[in-house]
């Protein structure tokens, strides 16, 4: 993949009609992102699903509305945050995306984060966090522990599809989304953080 030129037309151009995975075989639409170009806080999922893949937008479904509530619990709004996925193609039947598939489609993310250069960037979910956060990333054990990379703050958490499944999960997906606004407020405050 080229993207030499990191901005947004160069990135859309590369996108369309993007056949560099098998995911292009059964898509209807590309799901790019959704929200603020400029947010402060990224949140990345793991692919679209069939509503996603419907529409062309990320987190429509139902674990999409359940996230867009629990963001506002949070003090946070869905149109003042930037939200796309690891692969931007549905894999079949809802399976995880293969690591081939996730590597082909990871360039396209890399240049989402160079573009926004959010501040802090959260990762829904196990397959999200093992590309973005750490391989070998346990999110039981390790979600909302706050790592530094580069110049951004990464926060790993359940994906809202699991809260669906298990509601004794909100409490700490909620937890998780204020660790990450108030860090985003430390951070505007210029206030120290403290790992
Ligand atoms: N699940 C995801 O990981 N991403 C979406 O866009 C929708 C559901
Ligand atoms: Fe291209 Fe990503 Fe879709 Fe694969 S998932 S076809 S790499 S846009």
């Amino acid at each position: 993949m080229t993207l030499l030129r990191f901005d947004w037309d160069s990135l859309h151009k590369e996108l369309e009609g993007c056949t560099k995975c098998r995911l292009c075989e059964k898509r209807t639409n590309i799901v790019v992102a959704d929200g603020d170009p400029h947010a402060e806080i990224m949140f990345i999922g793991e692919g679209p699903g069939r509503e996603e893949d419907e529409q062309g937008v990320p987190f429509v479904g139902a674990a999409g509305r359940l996230f867009n509530y629990l963001l506002e619990e949070a003090g946070l709004k869905r149109e003042n945050i930037y939200i796309c996925n690891i692969v931007k193609c549905r894999p079949p039947q809802n399976r995880d995306p293969f690591p081939d598939e996730a590597e082909a489609c990871l360039p396209y993310l890399r240049a989402q984060i160079a573009l926004v250069r959010p501040k802090v960037i959260v990762c829904l979910g196990r397959i999200a966090a093992r590309y973005v956060y750490d391989k070998d990333i346990q999110i039981s054990r390790d979600r909302g522990r706050i790592k530094k990379a580069g110049i951004f703050y990464i926060i790993p958490t359940y994906h809202p599809a699991a809260l669906l499944r298990r509601e004794e999960y909100t409490n700490d997906f909620v937890y998780d989304l204020n660790t990450a606004r108030k860090l985003v407020e430390k951070l505007n405050g210029n206030e120290d953080i403290v790992i």
